[in-house]
């Protein structure tokens, strides 16, 4: 073979190459559906009522597809017609990960095969509330979720004072994490320059949540995107953030309780809109997805039915 033919053949192959990793990403880009998986299966939330609710506003968004693997404990039984792709799923198969998962560890396989394709921008993660509350002894996914429910002494704490300004809290000062104020509270958006806020209104009534406080953690590379004020830590508090893990793409907010099938805090168009935009800039980067015209404003809330 003649070194000239060689370097031809070289060439054609990496430009092949190169366009098909074009493709790829353009193929992600535009406006082909995304590849949702959920997690779930414990959860000492109602995961039961969660999921097909998540699963269909993701589906009518247009913009995904949806898979769920479900990961109940040794005993339980899934639900009746209920449809899951074996646990452990294979992650290659996904453009993100939500998960509303609250439980035993995974497997050390599926840990590693999120931690590797996190990295390296080939998957995006959502976490949701409670999801926020699992793996404490992971150290990767403490990293991956900027900061959970966790002890006082496990982390730093972020807060945003009167002027808007964020004070990190070393461990062990202050309180461990907990929801201290329940009710419909305001979201004020920090952030409206960000892909999932850009459109929002400065201040939106979220319908009737548990507000988590003292989220605590590494707290690297984290961006706050929306903070609340809660009444009791008198602070306002991270609502939504994002996380970059490496290459990937984590968007994160502990709003989302649920409990006995009362779905009120999902059923909020605010929070409704957050998912969906959250879970597309996880995958993408970019959000198509508008903010909706029924999008509550500063003292108007806004809800839509369970089914
Ligand atoms: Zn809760």
């Amino acid at each position: 073979m003649s070194r000239r033919f060689t370097w031809c053949a070289l060439l054609l192959l990496l430009g092949l190459a190169s366009r098909g990793w074009l493709l790829a990403d353009d193929a992600r880009e535009s406006k082909e559906k995304l590849r949702v998986l959920i997690i779930d299966g414990q959860n000492n939330h109602d995961w039961r009522a969660m999921t097909p609710f998540m699963k269909k506003l993701f589906e009518k968004s247009g913009r995904f597809t949806v898979d769920v693997s479900t990961n109940v404990r040794k005993g339980d039984k899934l639900p009746e017609g209920w449809m899951s792709v074996p646990f452990p799923p294979d992650l290659e198969k996904y453009d993100v990960l939500v998960s509303n998962y609250n439980g035993a560890s995974w497997p050390d396989k599926l840990n590693k095969q999120l931690e590797e394709r996190l990295e390296t921008g080939k998957i995006g993660l959502v976490i949701i509330h409670a999801a926020n509350n699992s793996f404490g002894g992971w150290k990767e996914y403490n990293r991956m979720i900027g900061m959970g429910w966790r002890d006082k002494n496990y982390g730093d704490r972020l807060l945003l004072d009167e002027s808007g300004k964020a004070v990190r809290i070393p461990k062990g000062q202050g309180d461990s994490t907990g929801h201290r104020d329940t009710r419909p509270f305001q979201v004020v958006v920090r952030d409206g320059d960000h892909p999932v806020t850009k459109g929002m209104p400065r201040e939106w009534l979220h319908a009737r949540d548990e507000l988590y406080d003292n989220l605590r953690g590494p707290i690297e590379n984290v961006h706050v995107l929306a903070t609340a004020y809660s009444k009791g830590t008198k602070v306002h508090e991270p609502m939504i953030f994002t996380v970059s893990f490496g290459k990937g793409r984590v968007f994160h907010t502990p709003m989302g309780h649920s409990m006995g099938g009362d779905i009120t805090a999902l059923r909020c168009v605010g929070f409704i809109t957050t998912m969906l935009r959250g879970t597309e800039w996880a995958a993408t980067g970019k959000v198509t997805l508008p903010v909706p015209e029924n999008f509550p404003g500063p003292d108007k809330a806004s809800s839509v039915p369970t089914k």
